[in-house]
């Protein structure tokens, strides 16, 4: 496929920029050969422009011509083969195993969409009829059902190249749900979005989607992405990565004369409470299980291992754990600012009073840090997200103890306990204390693998999330992206 590093706005190609970037080879750092353009105001303004119009159109196309358009990014994403591989794993430093499953998820998750919206509940109906004999007033008839909010944009995070890019999630949601999108490319993956944004590209000409329904651009500028969140036709934003870039959009939204809903997902540490008869259980198989979780994509996922919860009298576990992560070798990160923020982490709390180091490789390596839950209580700085193979943990004195800490958690992707069914029914108060933290709680499990199922929730209180009332996996997402309609005493026939 010949790439171009232009902006893709609806069925076109734009490069009106005059600055460049290019995407970089995750392992070495040497630069990719084709230069993207910087987009320009000019640029988004028309991007939202011919959204704002594919949007008027779609509210009169039928589900059934989406359904054909999501099929057919997922075939055409398929098409591109075995170069779209390559170039991910090139930008992004993962092996071809992981960037093939991935791309199976993405194409998965596409048709999970397809599938979700061929079913006419999807619009989740509620038929209300009147009661005109009802004392002292009759009673209207009501129905409700959802409808698409309008041009959406998205943000793709760095760690997922293809699941959580360009055709990922998020974008799949809203198209699904009959919104356009207007997608900003990560810096970290250039080319690979190129490739994806040409496929959804090839996908709405070959299935009559109004012009605009989808388009693409790059930036490395915040305020060009701060531009496209406050543009008054945007009517939702979707982000995943960090905390600070995140809440930035979301302050940015919040503040615009006419606010809109942002999906933002950030950061989380994902505490692992260990009890101690599940630890007794399970303990040699559970230090090598954890340390491969904690490694899994070279740690950078939102749903890393990042806490251990664990009693004083099990403390000789994290020795074990240490030993397992010790023998894991460091491989390249996403980008060399991931790497940079990865020693810069680890060197902090290595260099903490209150926290010890018990691994013994180098910095940076697969690390494992331990403190007590009175030190994390005291200075929040040491719960700080260290993104990559990394993972602290508290050491509590007792049940009473643990539960006062999970409950200063700021809140949280994932909760998970180790521990047999018996200890866990004689600790009620952790199962609760952990639910009002997390958006998914996992029992004898690790949190990293996020299966895409109707039942998933991916998302939190914030931090986790700026919105903890969806999930950025699984087809429920694709609510984030409609809102509720009551028609009152409207025939059908004038419903559509
Ligand atoms: P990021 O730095 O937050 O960037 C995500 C996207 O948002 C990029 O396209 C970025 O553009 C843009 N962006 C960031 N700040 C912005 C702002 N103030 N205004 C406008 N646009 C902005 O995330 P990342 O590059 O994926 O990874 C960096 C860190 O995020 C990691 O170290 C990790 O801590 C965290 N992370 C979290 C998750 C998660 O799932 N929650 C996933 C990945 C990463 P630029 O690149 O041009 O800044």
């Amino acid at each position: 496929m010949n790439l171009t590093g232009e902006q893709i706005i609806g069925n076109s190609f734009s490069k009106l920029g005059t600055s460049t970037f290019q995407g970089m080879q995750a392992d070495s750092g040497i630069a990719i050969s084709t230069p993207f353009y910087e987009a320009t105001t000019t640029e988004i303004d028309l991007a939202i422009a011919k959204a704002k119009t594919a949007f008027a159109s779609l509210r009169k196309t039928s589900d059934e011509k989406r359904v054909l358009f999501l099929e057919a990014i997922a075939e055409e994403i398929m098409a591109i083969g075995d170069p779209l591989i390559e170039m991910a794993c090139l930008e992004a430093g993962l092996p071809t195993a992981r960037i093939q499953g991935e791309r199976g998820r993405t194409t998965g998750q596409v048709l999970a969409f397809a599938n979700f919206i061929k079913n006419k509940t999807w619009v989740n109906s509620i038929d209300d009829p009147a009661l005109p004999d009802r004392q002292p007033l009759p009673k209207p008839s009501l129905f409700q059902k959802q409808i698409p909010l309008g041009p959406v944009a998205v943000f793709g995070a760095s760690n997922f190249p293809l699941a959580f890019s360009v055709a990922g999630g998020d974008t799949m949601a809203a198209l699904a749900a009959g919104c356009p999108v207007v997608f900003k490319a990560h810096p970290a993956h250039p080319n690979t979005c190129e490739m994806v944004g040409r496929a959804i590209q090839k996908a709405a000409k070959r299935t009559e989607m109004p012009e605009g329904i989808f388009s693409m651009v790059h930036t490395t500028s915040h305020e060009i992405g701060g531009y496209l969140v406050q543009h008054p036709d945007i009517q939702a934003v979707a982000f995943t990565g960090s905390y600070r870039g995140g809440k930035a959009l979301y302050d940015l939204a919040v503040r615009r004369p006419i606010p809109i809903p942002v999906y933002a997902e950030m950061g989380s540490i994902n505490p692992v409470v260990i009890l101690s008869e599940g630890l007794a259980a399970h303990g040699a198989s559970l230090a090598a299980n954890f340390s491969q979780s904690v490694c899994l994509g070279q740690g950078q996922f939102c749903t890393n291992p990042g806490l251990i919860v664990i009693q004083k009298s099990d403390e000789a576990f994290l020795q074990d754990l240490a030993t397992q992560l010790d023998t894991m070798s460091l491989n390249a990160f996403l980008t060399q600012g991931i790497a940079q923020a990865f020693t810069k982490g680890c060197e902090k709390l290595d260099q903490h009073p209150a926290v010890k180091r018990f691994t013994t490789q180098a910095i940076p390596s697969p690390s494992l840090f331990v403190t007590s839950a009175q030190a994390a209580m005291k200075d929040q700085e040491i719960l700080e997200e260290v993104f990559g193979p990394s993972t602290l943990a508290v050491v509590v004195e007792d049940q009473a103890e643990m539960i006062a800490f999970i409950e200063s958690l700021p809140g949280q992707l994932t909760g998970t306990i180790h521990g047999t069914i018996d200890e866990i029914k004689a600790f009620p108060e952790l199962i609760e204390a952990l639910s009002l933290r997390v958006g998914r709680i996992l029992l004898n499990g690790f949190p990293t693998g996020v299966e895409v199922s109707p039942a998933m929730v991916h998302g939190g209180p914030f931090p986790a999330t700026s919105d903890s009332r969806g999930t950025s996996v699984g087809t429920q997402a694709i609510y984030r992206f409609t809102r509720p309609i009551c028609y009152q005493n409207f025939p059908a026939e004038l419903i559509s």
